[in-house]
């Protein structure tokens, strides 16, 4: 399967001289289209800071991230508009849904497509797709708050999903979630992941997800380590 994302030797450097926080020391990673991988490690390994090198929302000090074929950094940003990379090519999944409260579930994700330039119509029929897929179609009229909180995660998952980026960047998607649901969401990422051949990155401290990823990268003192379960 074509390589969805791939970064390589990433540092990650907060301030300088005496002051400097060497928060990432080379971090290297590869996620497969249609792969979803986990990335643990104690507080202050430099989680955070490596999700958001990946979504563009930092820079790195230097290293080498590609997306697909697309050389996203090189010692440097290799694209110029961070935002629109950022709304094409990475969908983000979050601990909270923050779904928009005065919009219903169906503009809640086609605001995405609308904003990426396609049509109200078009962007609401790919909303409605996906919350298909996702099992909440019946809800598409409902307002946010009319959700329950697993019915919410659903919809924020269908809003990662809808411009069909090649990378989700999930960050603790389980932790206000019971063991069942927290399972359930990773069983729904699994799917969506090889159906919509997306490479999808979960961020977690939840004991109760940790096995059930095939590969997982372990940061320590901002250095990954890789492990096949
Ligand atoms: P984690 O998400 O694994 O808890 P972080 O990426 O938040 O780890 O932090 C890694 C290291 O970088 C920590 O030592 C943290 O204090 C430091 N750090 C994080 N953000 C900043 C910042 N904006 N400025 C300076 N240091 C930071």
């Amino acid at each position: 399967m074509a390589e969805g994302i791939r970064i390589d030797n990433i540092v990650k450097t907060y301030g300088e001289g005496d002051t400097a926080v060497h928060a990432l020391r080379g971090a290297s990673m590869s996620v497969a289209a249609g792969e979803v991988v986990g990335l643990i490690g104690p507080s202050g390994s430099g989680k955070s800071t490596l999700l958001k090198c990946l979504g563009a929302v930092i820079e790195p000090t230097s290293g080498r991230m590609q997306i697909g074929e697309q050389m996203i950094y090189d010692d440097g940003w290799k694209v110029r508009d961070l935002r629109a990379l950022r709304r094409d090519l990475i969908g983000f999944i979050f601990q909270a849904p923050y779904l928009i409260p005065f919009l219903d579930v169906t503009d809640n994700v086609a605001i995405l497509p609308m904003l990426a330039g396609k049509s109200n119509v078009q962007s609401r029929a790919e909303a409605h797709g996906l919350l298909e897929a996702l099992d909440v179609g019946h809800r598409a009229a409902a307002m946010p708050s009319q959700l329950s909180g697993g019915e919410q995660q659903r919809v924020a998952i269908a809003r990662a999903l809808v411009n069909r980026p090649p990378v989700i960047l999930a960050d603790e998607p389980t932790a206000p979630l019971d063991g069942e649901r927290a399972l359930a969401v990773i069983g729904l990422l699994n799917e969506m992941a090889l159906q919509y051949e997306t490479a999808i990155i979960v961020v977690t401290h939840d004991e109760k997800i940790i096995p059930t990823f095939k590969r997982l990268y372990n940061i320590r003192d901002g250095v990954t380590i890789e492990e096949v379960t």
